[in-house]
Parts: structure tokens; C-alpha cells; sequence
């Protein structure tokens, strides 16, 4: 992918994400891989929902390039995933409301509900609290990158990542429609139902929805 059609990407990811109250503030950053080992990220202390062309980085595995601005100071998880899922082309990072209050909880995502749902979230994994940018927190990710294409960060937010923008958006979107459907299930008293397990293995291996993700284990 070429520096300008990285930007465009980004930019639309950005204002869709602010579209769809799945960011706020200066909350998150944004990543598209632009080679085997570069890739172009937001820059330190911008708003997703009003990226310019200069609000981008350019980074190597080693660091920012000489000369590109100051990186998101979050780049060490986006760099992890880069680095240990070769076919990974896009990294989103937000705080959205109702993911966001799952992950201070130990409450489990359902993924046997509905057709996004049985796709996008078949595997979350969680990411025990570290502060933004540490090392600490980009190592941990770097041990779950090839778990899932959602981390759940604990008392933080989520890193949703894919072979695409538009396939990372929609699992970000996914992920926090099903939170909602499920705290709003909670709130209401309602009982959610489930697919049996048998439904949503055959929804996954057959149906044709997507292709299959496959698992290394
Ligand atoms: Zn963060």
C-alpha cells in the first residue's frame, strides 16, 4: 500500500470511528501496514475523527523514521502485532463505551448470537492492565497476537486487528455492538439466546460468510 492511499485509509477509518462513538477525545491510534516491515501510524496526541496529512508516522520495526514526527506513544502493541502476524494489515486502538466497561469486568463476550457476531468475535483474548505505551504492555501483546484479532485490554480498551481496514472496522464495530446487546440484555432482565454450538461451528466451517480464519492452534 502507498503512503497516500495509507492516509486516505486512515482518515476514513478515523471519522467512521467517530461516526459511530467508538472513540472520543483524543482517545486511540491507528496503524496500516505498508510493507513487510514498515507501516504508517497516527502521530502522538491526535484526534481519530479529524486526522490531516500531517497527523501520520512512518515507522520501521526499529522505530519512526528520521525526520516523520513523533509516533503514537501506544506504537509498541501495534509493532507487536506487525511483527508476529505477517498477513495483518491494519491495527485499530480505541476505548469505545460499552467494550470498554466489559473489559473492567470479568464479563464474557457471546459469540453465538448473530451472523457478525459468530464471525468477528469466534476468538477474543485478554490482556492483563498495563500502562499505555509501556514495554510491558507491548510484550504482553506480542504473547496474544496470534490468539485472536481482538485483544480485550484489561481496565483500558481493545486492539482490533485484520487483513484489511474495512475487516478491523467491522470487528471493532462488531465487538461493541455485542457488548451493548449484552449489558442492555443485563439492565432489561432480558435472557439472551444462544445458538447451539453445533449451529455456529457449521456457521463458521460452511456457510461461506467469509473466508475461514484459521488458527495456528
Ligand atoms: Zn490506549
Amino acid at each position: 500500500m502507498d503512503l497516500n492511499e495509507a492516509r486516505q485509509g486512515l482518515k476514513s477509518a478515523g471519522r467512521r470511528l467517530l461516526e459511530h462513538d467508538l472513540t472520543w477525545g483524543n482517545d486511540g491510534n491507528l496503524s496500516v501496514r505498508l510493507n513487510h516491515d514498515r507501516y504508517l501510524i497516527t502521530a502522538s496526541g491526535t484526534r481519530l475523527g479529524e486526522l490531516g496529512d500531517d497527523d501520520f508516522v512512518e515507522c520501521s520495526f526499529n522505530g519512526p523514521l528520521s525526520g516523520s514526527g513523533k509516533p503514537s506513544k501506544e506504537t509498541p502493541m501495534h509493532r507487536a502485532v506487525y511483527e508476529q502476524r505477517p498477513e495483518i494489515r491494519a491495527v485499530l486502538h480505541a476505548s469505545p463505551f460499552y467494550s470498554t466497561l466489559v473489559a473492567c469486568t470479568d464479563m464474557p463476550i457471546p459469540a453465538d448470537l448473530f451472523v457478525e457476531d459468530m464471525y468477528y468475535i469466534e476468538r477474543v483474548a485478554r490482556v492483563a492492565y498495563f500502562h499505555p505505551g509501556s514495554p510491558e504492555l507491548g510484550e504482553a501483546v506480542r504473547e496474544q497476537a496470534r490468539e485472536a484479532n481482538i485483544l480485550l485490554l484489561e481496565n483500558h480498551g481493545v486492539l482490533v486487528y485484520d487483513t484489511s481496514i474495512g475487516e478491523a472496522l467491522m470487528g471493532l464495530q462488531t465487538l461493541e455492538m455485542v457488548c451493548r446487546m449484552a449489558i442492555t440484555a443485563r439492565s432489561a432482565g432480558l435472557e439472551l439466546r444462544s445458538l447451539p454450538a453445533a449451529t455456529v461451528a457449521d456457521f463458521l466451517d460452511n456457510s461461506g460468510y467469509r473466508p475461514r480464519r484459521e488458527w495456528s492452534q
